[in-house]
């Protein structure tokens, strides 16, 4: 991964590097994506629809206020990224149910005995009381292997040393797990066979008898964009809920496991990075192209665009005349993020605000005050039903009491709040009205 991160992040310091973005600087940036995405063995396919959209975007959209090109080229390849890794969020990691039964299947040497490991120790760190079944009969010392694994991150260990059959430990252990009361049973499977058929027969075979609730596929990522012919092949004989992708840490070709794994349309939910039981991580894809691409200034960067993003959309709402305290909620909420920046500010003559709102733009000091006061609002609409947000006219008194403790605070607080959303809605019924005046006015 380290060759990857060293690209990416001289890439980026080259385009902060730039004047200004010509036709010939866009070219050869994008040419640059493209090699260093091909080194990392990310198909062709996946990488010319990587660049071919951050060109059109970079040409078709305007960076958003305050953003240069240069910034704006550098966010569009972040987010065309993320979108090549599966988009955005993490993935749960939650254990849904107890006990709760987790299978590891992939090829021998992918990591599944280290990786039931490092997902033991992941799990007991959440307070879980979990367990470990080997069902690897083919390879010597599996056994010892994972028996010594289960000591070292205290989870219960089941397996038969001398045992010829997969099935039969399996039953045993899940019995055991039982007695013990375990919260997550991880069963690790054996990865050694005469051939593939045979093997994919045996999983098959263990996912039967295990009924579990998901099946983990073990990939090892150093081989590339192979990983998802290895994928497909396993989604044939079991249902693949997700995929953990082990050595990470070792390989230039990382890039290439991920996009292809994610193109054969499974879920990636962890990554190994190391050979140690600490060096698991959620897979995100924003975290990870954040790291790819050097965090720091990127992480302000795109919290600038998205808030200037969803702003507008609250602009559009607001215009369209679908205003309600849900639009309040959010505009708030990206005032808190824009601060002075907020357009919607600008929006608002001041003379009609309350005098602590007007605080925010005519007097820095006082601002701190006004955050306050917007924090408050905050607390009085998380209170709030979705039937209120929605719809404001049913807050009644006995309403406007249940909120006001539910928030903290006093109902005065939430008749303030109210007071502002009726003058909001007053404010924006009247500039409608003059639009329309005005559009009579100049024939529309
Ligand atoms: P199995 O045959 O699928 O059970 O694979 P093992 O768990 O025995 O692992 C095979 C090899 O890969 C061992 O040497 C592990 O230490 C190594 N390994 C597993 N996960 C990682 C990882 O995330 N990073 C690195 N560098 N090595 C790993
Ligand atoms: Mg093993």
């Amino acid at each position: 991964m380290k060759p990857l991160i060293d690209a990416f992040t001289n890439l980026i310091a080259r385009i902060r590097g730039l004047n200004y973005i010509d036709e010939a600087t866009l070219k050869e940036v994008l040419r640059e994506i493209q090699r260093i995405l091909l080194r990392a063995d990310v198909s062709a396919d996946v990488v010319s629809s990587i660049t071919k959209t951050i060109e059109e975007r970079f040409r078709q959209e305007r960076p958003p206020e305050g953003v240069t090109s240069k910034e704006f080229l550098v966010y569009l390849l972040y987010q065309e990224l993320v979108k090549a890794l599966g988009g955005e969020g993490a993935p749960s990691v939650d254990i849904t149910k107890r006990p709760y039964k987790l299978m590891l299947i992939g090829v021998e040497g992918s990591g599944k005995t280290t990786t039931a490991a490092k997902l033991a120790r992941f799990y007991i760190r959440r307070n879980l009381r979990v367990g470990l079944i080997e069902t690897d009969v083919y390879r010597p010392g599996a056994y010892y292997q994972l028996k010594q694994l289960a000591e070292k991150v205290n989870a219960l260990f089941y397996g038969e040393e001398n045992s010829r059959d997969p099935l039969s430990i399996l039953r045993h252990g899940l019995e055991y797990m039982q007695r013990n009361k375990v919260d997550l049973v991880i069963i690790d499977t054996a990865g050694r066979h005469r051939n593939e058929e045979e093997l994919l027969k045996e999983a098959r075979a263990i996912y039967d008898e295990a009924k579990p609730d998901e099946v983990m596929l073990v990939i090892d990522a150093t081989i590339g964009r192979q990983a998802a012919a290895q994928t497909e092949a396993f989604m044939r004989y079991v249902p693949i809920n997700s995929v953990f992708l082990t050595k990470m840490d070792s390989t230039a070709k990382a890039g290439g496991a991920l996009t292809s794994v994610i193109k054969s349309g499974a879920r990636i939910k962890f990554i190994g990075v190391g050979e140690d039981v600490d060096e698991i991580e959620v897979f995100d894809a924003n975290k990870f192209v954040s790291r790819l691409l050097g965090m720091g200034d990127l992480e302000a960067l795109i919290e600038k665009i998205r808030a200037v993003e969803e702003e507008r959309e609250i602009m559009e709402e607001i215009e369209e005349g679908k205003l309600n305290l849900l639009t309040i909620k959010k505009q708030l909420d990206s005032m808190m993020k824009l601060g002075p920046l907020s357009k919607i500010m600008e929006l608002l003559p001041t003379s009609m605000l309350p005098i602590q709102y007007r605080a925010i733009m005519t007097d820095e000091e006082r601002m701190s005050n006004a955050q306050e006061m917007l924090r408050r609002w905050r607390h009085i609409l998380d209170s709030m039903t979705k039937e209120e947000l929605l719809n404001p006219e049913i807050i009644n008194a006995s309403r406007i009491r249940r909120i006001a403790k539910g928030a903290g605070v006093t109902p005065k607080d939430v008749k303030e709040l109210l007071n502002y959303y009726q003058l909001m809605k007053r404010m924006i019924n009247q500039i409608k009205k003059s639009r329309r005046r005005l559009g009579r006015l100049i024939g529309e």
